[in-house]
C-alpha cells in the first residue's frame, strides 16, 4: 500500500509539474503569438431570419499556433487576460477584421468582442476611434459585444467610453444574455443596441418548452426596450422554423456555417454579388 501510496504521490507531482510546463509554454506562445501576428480573425455569419439576408459576421479570435496548431479563444482569452497582452491582441485582430471588411459590401457589419479587461482602459474609446480611422472603416458598420461580466466594476467610466463610441456611430450589444446573475438590471446600465440570448437557450429550442418560453419572454423584453435580437447557436432548421416564429430577427449558428478564414468569406461573397 506504502508503494501504491509513493507511486500516486510521484504521478501527482509529475502532473502538476507538467501542467505548469504546459501553461508556461501557452503564456510563452501568446506573448510571442501577438508580436508575430499569430492571431487571425475568423467570421461567422449573421442573418435576417426571416429572409435568410447576410446582414454581417461576428469576428472570433484563432490561434495559429506554429507548435499547437489551431487554437481556440477559450484557452487564450483567459490567458491572454491574465498576461496583460488583450489588449494588443484586440487591436491586431480589429486592425485585421477592419482591413477585411473594408473590401465587403458596405452594409455588412462586423461585431467584435470586447474583455472586460479592455473596459478598464481609459483610453479604451479613443483607441478604437483611432484604429477605425487608420483603417478607413466606418464606425457604423461596427457593433461591440460586451458582456454582463463588464458591468460590475466602474459602471461610470464604462458608460462614459461606451457613450463616446455610439456618438461616433458604433453599435453596442449585450452578449450572452440570460446567462449572468442579476442579467434584468444591466439592461437598464448602459444604453444597448441589440441584445444577443445566449446559445444556451436556442441550440435546444422546441416549441412550447422552457428555453421557448425564455426566448419568447427576451423578445418581448426587447420589443419593450426597443432593442432588436440576435438569436445565436441555431444549429438545425427546427430551431430556425421555430424562431421564426417568434418574430423579426438575427441569427447565426452552425446552420448558417461554421465561422471562416477571411479568404474563404471573400469567395463566399463575390459568389453572392457582395464584394
Ligand atoms: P461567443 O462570443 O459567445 O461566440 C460564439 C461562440 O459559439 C463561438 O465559439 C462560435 O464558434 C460558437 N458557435 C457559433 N455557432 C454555434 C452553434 O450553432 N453551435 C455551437 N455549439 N456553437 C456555436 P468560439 O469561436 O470558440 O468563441 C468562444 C468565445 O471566445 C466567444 O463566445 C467569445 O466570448 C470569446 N472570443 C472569441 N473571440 C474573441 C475576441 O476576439 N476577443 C474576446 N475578448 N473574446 C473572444
Ligand atoms: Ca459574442
Ligand atoms: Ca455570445
Ligand atoms: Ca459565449
Amino acid at each position: 500500500a506504502k508503494k501504491q501510496g509513493k507511486n500516486r504521490f510521484y504521478w501527482f507531482e509529475d502532473t502538476m509539474e507538467n501542467e505548469l510546463r504546459f501553461r508556461n509554454q501557452l503564456e510563452t506562445g501568446i506573448r510571442v503569438g501577438v508580436e508575430r501576428g499569430e492571431f487571425v480573425p475568423h467570421y461567422e455569419q449573421q442573418v435576417d431570419i426571416a429572409t435568410g439576408k447576410l446582414m454581417g459576421f461576428e469576428m472570433l479570435a484563432r490561434w495559429q499556433s506554429p507548435k499547437l496548431g489551431l487554437v481556440s479563444p477559450d484557452i487564450f482569452i483567459p490567458i491572454a487576460e491574465e498576461i496583460g497582452v488583450i489588449g494588443d491582441m484586440s487591436e491586431s485582430l480589429m486592425r485585421q477584421a477592419f482591413t477585411d471588411a473594408r473590401d465587403w459590401d458596405p452594409s455588412l457589419t462586423v461585431s467584435v468582442n470586447i474583455s472586460p479587461v479592455q473596459l478598464r482602459d481609459p483610453w479604451f474609446s479613443q483607441k478604437i476611434l483611432k484604429l477605425l480611422v487608420e483603417c478607413n472603416f466606418p464606425p457604423q458598420r461596427l457593433d461591440i459585444e460586451i458582456t454582463e461580466s463588464c458591468l460590475h466594476d466602474n459602471i461610470g467610466v464604462v458608460r462614459s467610453m461606451i457613450t463616446s463610441l455610439k456618438n461616433q456611430g458604433v453599435k453596442i450589444s449585450l452578449d450572452d444574455f440570460g446567462t449572468g446573475y442579476s442579467s434584468l438590471s444591466q439592461l437598464r446600465s448602459l444604453p444597448f443596441d441589440r441584445i444577443k440570448i445566449d446559445r444556451s437557450f436556442v441550440s435546444e429550442l422546441k416549441d412550447e418548452d422552457a428555453s421557448s418560453k425564455i426566448v419568447s419572454a427576451i423578445i418581448s423584453l426587447g420589443n419593450g426596450l426597443e432593442m432588436p435580437i440576435t438569436a445565436e447557436g441555431i444549429e438545425d432548421d427546427r430551431v430556425l422554423e421555430t424562431l421564426k416564429g417568434m418574430g423579426q430577427m438575427k441569427g447565426q449558428g452552425y446552420l448558417y456555417g461554421r465561422p471562416e478564414a477571411a479568404d474563404q468569406v471573400r469567395k463566399r461573397l463575390s459568389s453572392a454579388g457582395l464584394l
